[in-house]
Parts: C-alpha cells; structure tokens; sequence
C-alpha cells in the first residue's frame, strides 16, 4: 500500500518542499542581517516524529500507513498546526509545513511556535469508521507530546472537524480528563469555535479586499479565479461573491470551470455538497487546472497544494494580484517571475492565517470555558489579520521588498527576539 501511495505522488513534489521554503528564509534572513548561529537554530526543526499506524480494513484485513508530527518551533509557545491525511504526504513536506506555521504565527503575532502533522493515505478510498481507527491511532501515538501546553493540532487537507473530534477524544480518554484545548478545528458541540469552519477563507478575502483597496481595484469591478474548492477555496470564493466581486474561475482535483459572467458559488457549494466534487458542474466551461491558473482575471487564489507554479505557469499568470490561501503554492523561480512581471504577492504565511487565528481563539475560548459570538471572532479576526498585513506592508514599502520577504522578516524578528529573551538552552 505504502508503494502504491507513493507512486501516486506527482514528481514535482520529489523536489524538496523544505528547500524552498528554507529559499524564502534566507531572503529574509539576509535583509536582517541575521547572525549565522541564529540562522542554524532556525533552519533545522526541534522535532520529527514518525510512527507506524497499523489499522483494520472494514474487510478484517490488516493495513500500515505512516504517520509524522513534526514541532519545528516553540520559541513563542506550543507548537500549533494542522494534521494533513493525502497520498503526497512525507516527511519533506510536514516538515515545510510545520516550519511555515511557526512564521505564520509569528507573522500575526500568536503565542504560538509551528508544528504539523499527516498521514500518508488517501481518505477517499477509506470508510468513516477506518477514518476514525487510523485517527484514533494516530492520536494515541502521539498523547506524550501533544497537549494544550505542547502542541495543538488542527484541521489540514482532508481532515474535517470530526476528525478533530477523535483527536479529541483518544487525547482525553488517555489523559482522563476532557481536554477540548488539544486541538482546534472542533464541531462547536464540543468547545470548536463560531467562525472557524470558514476562518481561513475568510482570511483570504479579508487581505485580498484590503491590498485591492490598496491598488485602487473596486470589489466590484474585480474578477477573481480560485483554484481548490475545499476549505479554503469555497468559502473564500463565497465571501468575494457576497463582498460583490465576480468569481469567473473555480476548481477542485476533477476539474476546472471558466464563466465570464461569473460562475454561480452558490450553485457550486450546492453541488459540492451533494455530490461530493465539482464533477458535473454546468455553470461554466470545463477548462485545464494550468487554463485556470493562467485565465484573465485580476485576482488568482491557489488554495489547494503546494509548488502550482512552476516558472512555466507563472510566465503566462494574467492576474494583477496573487492570493496564496494555500501554503506553499509558489517555487522560488514562479515567485522571482511574478516579482519582474508586478504581480502582487500576499504570501501564504500571512493570507491563510486566518484559520491559525481563530484556532487561538478556540484554544483561548476552550481555556476560559467561554464561547464569544460569531461577529466577535470575525471583528477579532479581521483585527489580527489588517494590523499585520500593513505592518508588512510599511516593511516591504521602507526596505524595498515583497511582501513576502517583509512577512518573512517581522515573523522572524518577532521568533528571534523571544528565543533571545529565553536564551539558547545549551
Ligand atoms: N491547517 C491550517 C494552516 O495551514 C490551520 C492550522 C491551525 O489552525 O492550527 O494554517
């Protein structure tokens, strides 16, 4: 199986997702003029963790899948961030992914380090009940070193509020107490929080609407292509829709759909919901996932996986402003391209921290054991998300810079500065 799983992986993501992202560092890292012992510390993650998950087919057969939990920094607090079950999982790309957490945190200021988690499968071919018992597993492998005070996971690719839900729950009936703080992404009924399910969709829009203001593009006026509709893709495209933008691309793994007059969200969600994918979908063209990428429209949101562009797509990439709702969409080289052609950037750390800010809001709620209104979590939330995109935005306007090596540089500013405070535990 795990052969199998591994074949499935597209080549592209053979190339190292931690090198990449390790690229993006240094830029930063060589605007301050960080010391090359810092540099170190920084670049290589507190904790890799990869067990065996042994579980049970429905059929009674017995299967392995492979799990990983890295905690990659806790210089300004627990480690926090998703748990990813996809086919494409390794331990390369936790490991990018649990160190783009500890900037996103940082980058919106939660006491917060960066962790990540996955399990290398594919939940379409799995029935709920072998969800829970590959979860359940999961969690019980990991009671020493998660915790309210250690390490919060959190929903990621295919992994649902449910899924939390087991997490949860193993967590709490092997520590015997009710730990709603272990992890966040829960269904409200048991210490989730109002607004998280669209939180990091909402994010988007949030920081795309204020850096259009910015370049004087008119919510009104503005097109705008999605590519992902999952967590992130649909309710982003759903806010920019009720925001009054027209949404004239939006896909997911079955394909793509283009409609100049814009495509119907509601229809799409609708669809979705009963079938499960876009597939079928009649409200726009059928067109390719790279037709999509690179169609007329002013604002693109990759908000599915990671390395999309490539320097090939990024060369025929029309749209003025780039969104990245997903983490780690852009290589090195798309991101030198849209630089020379002027595309705007609102990089991942900082476009998609609105899922990881409502997660402290449902790990600070769970603590309190009092729950705020949704209209409390939005004001919070836009709060957290505006004040940190103009402060990269007054970095990149003084020093020159993208907003990416400017988010880059006050997230590593701020994780500096608390592990210098702490001192180096030597
Ligand atoms: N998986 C989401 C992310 O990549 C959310 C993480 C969290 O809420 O901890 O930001």
């Amino acid at each position: 199986m795990t052969t199998a799983l591994r074949e499935t992986a597209p080549s592209v993501r053979d190339v190292s997702v931690f090198g990449d992202a390790i690229a993006y560092f240094n830029e930063a890292a060589d605007l301050l003029e960080l010391d090359g012992g810092m540099r170190r510390i920084l670049t290589h993650p507190s904790r890799q963790i990869i067990f065996s998950i042994p579980f049970q087919r429905d059929s009674g057969e017995f299967e392995v899948y492979t799990g990983y939990r890295v905690q990659y920094n806790f210089a300004r607090g627990p480690a926090k961030g998703g748990i990813r079950y996809h086919p494409g999982v390794t331990l390369d790309e936790v490991t990018a992914l649990a160190f783009w957490m500890t900037w996103k945190c940082a980058v919106v200021d939660l006491p917060f380090g960066g962790g990540k988690g996955g399990v290398t499968c594919d939940p379409a071919t799995l029935s709920s009940n072998e969800l829970e018992r590959i979860t359940r597993r999961y969690a019980a492998e990991l009671v020493e070193v998660v915790g309210p005070d250690k390490d919060v996971p959190a929903p990621d690719v295919n992994t649902t509020p449910q899924v939390m839900a087991w997490f949860m729950d193993t967590y709490s009936m092997h520590v015997r107490q009710n730990m709603p703080g272990v992890v966040t992404g829960k269904p409200l009924e048991i210490g989730g929080s109002r607004g998280r399910v669209e939180a990091t969709g909402r994010g988007v829009t949030i920081c795309a609407l204020d850096e259009m203001a910015e370049m004087g593009l008119r919510p009104e006026e503005a097109t705008i292509a999605i590519q992902g509709f999952g967590n992130v893709g649909r309710y982003a495209a759903k806010l920019f829709k009720d925001r009054g933008c027209k949404v004239v691309g939006i896909s997911d793994v079955t394909g793509a759909y283009y409609n100049e007059q814009g495509i119907n969200v509601y229809g799409a969600m609708e669809h979705t919901s009963k079938f499960g994918t876009l597939e079928g979908f009649k409200g726009g063209d059928r067109i390719t996932n790279t037709e999509l990428l690179t169609s007329p429209c002013d604002v693109l949101v990759p908000a599915a996986l990671e390395k999309v562009f490539t320097a090939e797509i990024a060369s025929k990439v029309q749209a003025k402003l780039l969104v990245e709702g997903a983490n780690g969409p852009t290589t090195p080289e798309a991101d030198r391209i849209f630089r020379e052609k002027g595309i705007v950037v609102i990089p991942d750390i900082m476009a998609n921290a609105g899922g990881v800010t409502v997660s402290y809001f449902e790990w600070a709620q769970d603590r309190m054991g009092y729950f705020w209104k949704e209209a409390e979590v939005n004001e919070k939330l836009e709060d957290f998300l505006l004040s940190n995109l103009r402060a990269i935005r007054a970095i990149a306007n003084s020093r020159h810079a993208t907003l990416r090596t400017a988010a880059y540089t006050l997230a590593i500013d701020r994780v500096v500065k608390a592990s210098l405070l702490r001192g180096i535990y030597a």
